[in-house]
């Protein structure tokens, strides 16, 4: 039986059309500042499809696009200013940051009201005792997928490949919210692929081309494939092994046009949220 495919897009585009729709009911339009420091190419594709978004939500976006030689001290001047800016709902310093800027201090001085990445440790302090305000981006997205194709955690077995701050630990934290049971697997786990195989929901976030394959998948499972990979040749492609695994599962991500779009769709989901914290 062929895998039911989860499109993102199509999610990310309803999703967006409600926080439009939810936004112009605002006193004033939500603001997103998006700060790119350097001349890394894929995270200026990152900041022009955000300012799209922000484009297709109504909201006010500003990008800041600053030298690699930006010192510690002026980024860390320019989150203050916007930090104290009304019409700034969210801020958003895209990663990874210049070598010699340091990423932690950056992301512990944005106002954790304005953080909508989710990243600053008061708010992952929240997610982990299951009240957060903002949904991690990725994650997040990630769950409202599983909500949109009816595939509920609760009691299943949950398999989570890759433990980083961003993916890794807050999908495993949201899946046990949502009830499910949890296993997380990284590069020291020995036996991942017994484990993927025993999943109901498998969600890779490794970053390893053809790292899943359909052995890892059990009958009927959900596959979430959340990684952004390169393949040799050059073409965007993420952890599974599409074709096969989709013979297995029940319902599967496609890449691109699966998380990727949510991830953004969430962003303004959290923008939004940010903009009616501060309006009171
Ligand atoms: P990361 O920080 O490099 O983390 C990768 C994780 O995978 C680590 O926990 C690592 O384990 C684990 N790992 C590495 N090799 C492994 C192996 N052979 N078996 C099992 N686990 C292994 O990456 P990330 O930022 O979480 O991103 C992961 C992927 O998701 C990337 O492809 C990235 O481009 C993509 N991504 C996509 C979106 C989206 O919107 N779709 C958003 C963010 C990231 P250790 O902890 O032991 O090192």
């Amino acid at each position: 039986m062929a895998a039911t495919i989860i499109d993102g897009k199509a999610l990310a585009t309803q999703v967006k059309a409600q926080v439009r729709e939810e936004a112009a009911n605002l006193a004033r339009k939500p603001g997103l500042a998006v700060i790119l420091v350097g001349d890394n190419p894929a995270s200026r594709v990152y900041v022009t499809s955000k300012r799209k978004d922000c484009e297709e939500c109504g909201f006010l976006s500003e990008e800041f696009a600053l030298p690699a030689t930006t010192t510690q001290q002026e980024l860390l001047t320019l989150i203050d200013q916007l930090n104290h800016r009304a019409d700034i709902d969210g801020i958003l310093c895209q990663l990874p940051l210049p070598r010699g800027l340091n990423e932690r201090e950056v992301l512990l001085a944005i106002d954790p009201a304005k953080d909508v990445d989710c990243f600053h440790p008061y708010n992952v302090g929240l997610l982990t005792i299951g009240e957060p305000r903002f949904q991690p981006c990725t994650p997040g997205g990630v769950m409202e997928m599983l909500k949109a194709y009816d595939i509920n955690p609760a009691g299943k077995r949950c398999v989570v490949l890759g433990r980083s701050n961003i993916v890794g630990k807050p999908m495993a934290l949201l899946l046990l919210h949502a009830h499910g049971t949890v296993t997380v697997c990284h590069s020291k786990t020995p036996n991942m692929a017994e484990l993927a195989a025993e999943a109901d929901i498998l969600v890779s976030a490794v970053g390893k081309t053809g790292l899943v394959t359909a052995d890892m998948v059990k009958e009927g499972a959900a596959v979430i494939d959340v990684a952004m990979n390169r393949n040799e040749a050059g073409k965007l492609c993420g952890d599974v092994c599409y074709a096969e695994a989709a013979e297995k599962a029940s319902f599967i991500t496609p890449v691109p046009g699966g998380v990727g779009p949510m991830t953004r769709a969430m962003l303004m989901r959290n923008t939004l949220t940010a903009a009616r914290m501060h309006l009171g």
